[in-house]
């Protein structure tokens, strides 16, 4: 899936929130349902946990959200005190449980459990190879290539070779937690395009997409996992091992997880999300701020970048001279409130319903903006959809200006590595200009943030972020894409697994 050109609505979208613990006497499956349950938002088709008890595999994976999919009796037939986790972002169009994960097998060289964040962009390839060496294949889904190759690695070599010899045929983005027999592993592309952090708990150890997941545990977080790294946690909880088997030399971390996707409460790459957040909001204002009367979020995730906005707002005005000692700059406000009770309204399958959705999910409140010049921020605009019915509700509100100002560059290109942005038709930004897309949103003024703002709000070089849904440029090879890397640089050679 995913294996370039633009993406069809049906295309499965790996979005998706991945854990794996290692505990010394004390069942995996409830503190793995509990880590899931922090990393929800990451995704809400199915939801699944495999665990392994010494002697052999459990699993149980079934659509809907973690709270839907398991009964208590789930949990307790999940013996043994390793296991991995999974919840999976829903897309548009048809999806069957063969793609839902953990995926899992058995094969002679023992029973393996996988868990997939990111998108393999030559899936295609490798499964045609090992179809034709003997693998059946279950799914069309990529998780189901890195477990066959694994597998088949396995037979001849031990389990860190085997990775690094899956690692370097695999490419494309990828964190990864795999369950070998009673080992939990952790896995992250070279490129470290999808987060995975490392983290102690009171007996034992984790591996979770988020930090926030460590948390929910009462654990500490150790480090990120770096990219190109396995982490092989011991059964029993005992400690882990690490081994760096791919340099790339450069990293592609996705950007948009701190923008967007990503709880802001979690650290990612060292950096906390809120305050990554609320640096976005500050430059927002450096780059663009407008003098009006209030400053107010699109609940929720646009609420770190307006209090940036106001905080920065408050020291320097607009042009960049201070603020005369009674001016406190720009009221923040909460102008809108949510629905926490309607879905995304992303996965609304058409326009219409989207529309609708956005009405349902959000209304003004009006005391914040009756008669007033306000500035609204949002974290994204992707079709446009949001912001337009956005600026009309507010101003029915009686709003006298609305402007607008987004924490993140224009998307003009699809993602292909993890994030749902829909296909490049349906980006507003993919043809339309930023005065093109104020006209059309009905705003009296509209701002996005610069690329370089992004940079530095993450403290990291252009170079070392995937900025493919902004850029158009991606980090690994897109058929009918452009890539931002060097093509014709060999890959680099990795150490050997035991050096
Ligand atoms: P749109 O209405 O299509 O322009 O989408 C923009 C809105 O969707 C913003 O309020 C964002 O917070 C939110 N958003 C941005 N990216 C995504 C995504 N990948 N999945 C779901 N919602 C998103």
């Amino acid at each position: 899936m995913g294996t370039g050109g633009d993406r069809s609505d049906d295309e499965p979208r790996e979005k998706c929130g991945i854990v794996g613990v290692s505990l010394a006497d004390r069942a995996a499956a409830r503190p793995l349902y509990y880590a899931l349950y922090a990393l929800q938002h990451r995704g809400q088709e199915s939801a699944g946990i495999v665990t392994h008890d010494g002697f052999q595999q459990h699993g149980h994976v079934e659509r809907g959200l973690v709270g839907d999919a398991f009964e208590p009796g789930d949990l307790e037939s999940l013996a043994g005190e390793t296991g991995i986790g999974h919840v999976r972002y829903p897309t548009a169009g048809s999806l069957d449980k063969s793609c839902a994960q953990p995926f899992s097998v058995s094969f002679k060289s023992g029973s393996l459990g996988l868990s997939h964040n990111g998108n393999l962009v030559n899936a295609d390839a490798v499964r045609e190879e090992l179809a034709a060496a003997g693998h059946a294949f279950t799914s069309d889904g990529d998780t189901e290539v890195i477990a066959h190759d694994l597998a088949r690695n396995l037979l001849e070599e031990d389990l860190v070779r085997a990775v690094k010899h899956t690692m370097n045929r695999i490419h494309g983005s990828y964190s990864l937690t795999i369950t070998h027999d009673d080992t939990v592993l952790g896995v992250r592309d070279p490129m470290g395009n999808r987060p995975l952090c490392l983290g102690r708990i009171d007996d034992g150890y984790v591996l979770a997409s988020e930090s926030a997941a460590i948390d929910t545990l009462d654990g500490d977080l150790i480090r990120d996992v770096r990219p190109g790294e396995l982490v092989v946690l011991e059964p029993g909880g005992t400690g882990y091992d690490t081994y760096q088997l791919v340099d790339a030399g450069s990293t592609a971390h996705c950007f948009f997880e701190h923008v967007y996707f990503a709880r802001p409460d979690s650290v990612i790459d060292g950096e906390l999300v809120y305050e990554v957040r609320r640096e976005l909001g500050r430059k927002l204002w450096e780059e663009s701020g407008v003098e009006t009367d209030v400053v107010m979020p699109v609940p929720d995730s646009g609420r770190a970048f307006a209090s940036g906005y106001a905080d920065a707002a408050a020291e320097t005005a607009a042009d960049g001279s201070p603020r005369a000692g009674d001016d406190d700059g720009i009221e923040f406000a909460e102008g809108l409130m949510k629905n926490r009770y309607v879905g995304r309204t992303f996965i609304m399958p058409t326009q219409d319903e989207r529309e609708r959705a956005v009405r349902l999910k959000l209304n003004p409140i009006r005391s914040t903006v009756e008669g007033k010049s306000v500035t609204i921020i949002d974290d994204s605009i992707v079709r446009g959809t949001t912001s337009t019915q956005l600026v009309q509700l507010v101003r029915e509100a009686g709003a006298e200006e609305v402007h607008l100002r987004i924490g993140a560059p224009p998307i003009v290109a699809p993602c292909y590595f993890g994030i749902d942005m829909a296909t490049r038709e349906e980006l507003i930004a993919a043809d339309e200009s930023t005065e093109e897309i104020r006209e059309r949103i009905d705003a009296d003024s509209l701002s996005y943030l610069s690329i370089d703002a992004v940079a530095a709000a993450l403290d990291s070089s252009r170079a070392d972020l995937c900025l493919g849904c902004v850029t158009g440029e991606y980090p690994f090879d897109v058929e009918g894409e452009e890539t931002d890397r060097p093509v014709d640089s060999p890959s680099p050679d990795p150490p050997a697994a035991d050096d």
